[in-house]
C-alpha cells in the first residue's frame, strides 16, 4: 500500500510516522512527479492559503484533484479539510472543492487556537480530537456526518473521502488512520 502525503506545507511528518507503524509506504509529495502509483492520499494540517497557492505553483494542483475526484481514498485535517470544502463561508477562495460540505476556516476564533476533546466518532468510538486554529463544517451537504463537538461538526466522509477538522495524528491514538487504510485496501 503506497499513501501519498502531501508535504509542500504542515503536518505531514507526524502522519507518515503514524502510517508508517501501521505498514504503509509512505511517499511525500513535494513535486508533480511524487504523484505515481498511489493507493491513498493525506492531505495534512497547516496553513490552507499556503498550500493552495504552493500547488499552484508547484503544479501539482490539477492532478491531485484529478486523483481525488477519480476515486483516491483520501484523508484530509484540518486546512487539508479545507482544501477539499466546496465552499469556506468566510473566504473566498475554493480550492479542490471535491467534498460537498461549507466549512469555515479558524471558525474558534484566533484567541482560542488549541483545545482536545473527547467525542464520539463513527465508527471508531470515543476519540481525543485535538483542534489547532481549527475549522468546523457549517453545512454538511450530502456527506455522512461521523462526529460532533458541542453541536458543530467536525468529521464527515463522502464516497473516498474523510474530512477532519481536528487533528488524528497528534495523541497517539491510530485507529482513524486504521479506519482509513482500510479504504485504501
Ligand atoms: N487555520 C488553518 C487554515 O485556515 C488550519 C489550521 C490547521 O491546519 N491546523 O488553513
Amino acid at each position: 500500500m503506497r499513501i501519498g502525503i502531501l508535504a509542500v506545507q504542515g503536518a505531514f511528518w507526524e502522519h507518515k510516522k503514524v502510517l508508517e507503524s501501521l505498514g504503509a509506504e509512505c511517499v511525500e509529495l513535494r513535486q508533480k512527479k511524487d504523484m505515481k502509483d498511489l493507493d491513498g492520499l493525506v492531505l495534512p494540517g497547516g496553513e490552507s492559503t499556503v498550500q493552495g497557492k504552493l500547488l499552484r505553483d508547484l503544479d501539482m494542483f490539477e492532478e491531485l484533484k484529478k486523483l481525488i475526484k477519480g476515486g483516491l481514498p483520501t484523508l484530509s485535517t484540518c486546512a487539508g479539510l479545507i482544501l477539499l470544502a466546496k465552499e469556506i463561508s468566510n473566504d473566498q477562495n475554493v480550492y479542490f472543492g471535491t467534498l460537498p460540505v461549507k466549512v469555515k476556516r479558524n471558525a474558534y476564533g484566533r484567541q482560542l487556537g488549541s483545545f482536545s476533546k473527547r467525542e464520539y466518532v463513527q465508527g471508531i468510538g470515543d476519540f481525543e480530537m485535538k483542534f489547532i486554529r481549527a475549522p468546523y463544517i457549517e453545512d454538511a451537504g450530502e456527506a455522512e456526518v461521523l462526529a460532533k463537538v458541542d453541536d458543530k461538526i467536525v468529521a464527515v466522509r463522502y464516497e473516498n473521502q474523510i474530512g477532519l477538522a481536528f487533528h488524528p495524528e497528534l495523541g497517539g491514538d491510530d485507529r482513524i488512520h486504521r479506519r482509513f487504510l482500510s479504504m485504501v485496501s
